[in-house]
């Protein structure tokens, strides 16, 4: 059984349709990537797999872990092993980054830590990210770089252990240190806790290092493609048009 299965999944937004009969399933452990040009409902697809009410499901199903969640709570999506990471610029001035951590892991009494083991293991974890323990201390987001943000997120994932972690890179151009950051945490999620990855992103060196098993390609809100990794290179070279019949014919 797929730990994702979502079928033919309609979403839309102030009544505008976005999603478009999406299919799309994936085993726990394996990495997936989700492609396509920008507007295509990459993002809205995360959104809705998470939950988020400024999105409507008008029809299909997200099943997870043997669950159908298609009308639960973000929150209880979350509980059940889901994670999505944007990059949300968060700052909560006065809240060091530690206690933001230690926060979001509440209620999780399986992973609930004792002060000094928390710290202890957050700064193994800083470690592993190439990351300044220093930063623990820092107030959350001020004045942080792309990169700083990014270790939060990659932080978090390695902290809450989620079953499916689902990355969306969104558009923005992520600098050298940031796309280090990012592929150093999914490395780590994935040695540290067999993780089950979905990599919503345009930029195709974030995947160099990552063992691809299924690429997924969206236009318009349909899916167009599903493939090996070798889809990858291909869309590097020639782009989304060649997939431009296909979408036609979806429309
Ligand atoms: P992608 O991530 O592939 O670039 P998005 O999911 O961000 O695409 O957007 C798909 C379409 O849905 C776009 O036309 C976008 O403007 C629209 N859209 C997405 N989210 C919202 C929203 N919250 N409010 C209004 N329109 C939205
Ligand atoms: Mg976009
Ligand atoms: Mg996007």
């Amino acid at each position: 059984e797929p730990l994702l299965n979502v079928t033919e999944l309609f979403a839309s937004v102030d009544d505008k349709p976005i999603l478009k009969n999406v299919d799309l399933s994936l085993n726990a452990g394996e990495t997936h990537v989700l492609m396509g040009p920008n507007g295509a409902g990459k993002s809205t697809f995360g959104h809705v797999v998470m939950g988020n009410p400024v999105y409507t499901v008008n029809g299909g199903s997200i099943v997870f872990d043997g669950q159908d969640i298609t009308e639960l709570s973000p929150d209880k999506r979350s509980r059940a092993g889901l994670f999505l990471s944007f990059q949300a610029p968060v700052e909560i001035p006065g809240v060091p980054l530690s206690s933001f951590l230690r926060a979001s892991m509440a209620g999780r009494a399986e992973k609930e830590l004792k002060g000094k083991q928390f710290r202890k293991h957050l700064q193994e974890l800083a470690e592993e990210l190439d990351m300044n323990p220093d930063y623990l201390d820092r107030e959350l987001g001020v004045g942080f770089s792309g990169g700083e943000k990014k270790k939060v997120e990659m932080l978090q994932l390695l902290l809450l252990q989620p079953k499916l972690a689902i990355l969306d890179e969104t558009d923005s151009g992520l600098d050298v240190d940031a796309l280090s950051v990012v592929s150093r945490g999914m490395e780590a999620y994935r040695r540290r806790c067999n993780g089950t990855l979905l990599v919503i992103t345009h930029n195709t060196r974030i995947l160099e290092h990552l063992n691809i098993d299924r690429v997924h390609v969206m236009m318009t809100g349909h899916m167009v493609a599903e493939g090996p990794a070798s889809l990858v290179e291909s869309i590097d070279e020639q782009g989304f048009d060649q997939f431009s019949d296909i979408e036609a014919e979806a429309a």
